[in-house]
């Protein structure tokens, strides 16, 4: 017969966020640093959800309107980053193409799709086995870990840009919501606590028979 698991919650513990102290939530207080207790985030889902959705949302016009506006010996172009993008491809540049595509589009969509399927699981709506649970927490970690490469790419982009004597560049409207897409994605991370996930789990195991795998003989 599987034990259950011994959690702190059960005994009403809560670790600190910011040093990490265990202590009873009862307190209301961390008794070290003075940080609010409590046993999950408040309101986590849906305030992770509800930023997802502002930057899916603001993902569109940071693709659709120019995100820099290029003058270069009175001609004035503007460029949205897909735009920009295929500049360089066609150049040759293909090294920045791909960290272009890879920072500015693929990496800001993989972070939205796996931090709301993150989100589904931890409220229950999809039903994931522990190990795809595990697998897709851990690329989420690994994506948060580069999510600083967005900035990177557009001071790579403006220094690059900036060499042309002839050149003046000034960011459109493009750039405001691509910098909406990275802080709101940024902050949903934060709001998400992964402990959700887990409590799953637990729930879920709970929930099983014994020994579902064994058949009668
Ligand atoms: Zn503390």
């Amino acid at each position: 017969m599987k034990q259950p698991i011994i959690k702190a919650s059960d005994h009403g513990l809560a670790g600190c966020h910011t040093c990490g102290k265990v202590s009873p939530v009862e307190l209301g207080r961390c008794p070290r640093c003075g940080t609010q207790l409590h046993l999950r985030k408040p309101d986590s889902i849906e305030s992770t959800i509800a930023l997802m959705a502002a930057a899916a949302a603001l993902y569109i016009p940071s693709h659709l309107l120019p995100v820099m506006t290029v003058v270069e010996i009175g001609v004035v172009t503007p460029s949205t980053i897909i735009g920009g993008m295929m500049t360089f491809w066609r150049s040759g540049a293909y090294p920045i193409a791909l960290v272009i595509f890879a920072a500015s589009i693929l990496i800001p969509l993989l972070k939205i799709a796996s931090l709301s399927w993150l989100c589904a699981a931890a409220g229950g709506w999809v039903h994931p086995s522990p190990a795809a649970l595990g697998r897709i927490y851990w690329f989420t970690e690994l994506l948060g870990r580069w999510s600083m490469i967005d900035i990177f790419v557009v001071g790579i982009l403006v220094s690059l840009l900036q060499l042309g004597n002839y050149m003046a560049i000034t960011p459109g409207p493009g750039a405001l919501a691509f910098a909406g897409v990275v802080v709101l994605t940024m902050f949903a991370a934060m709001r998400f606590d992964p402990r959700l996930l887990w409590d799953r789990l637990d729930q879920m195991s709970a929930a099983a028979p014994p020994h579902p795998t064994i058949p009668e003989s």
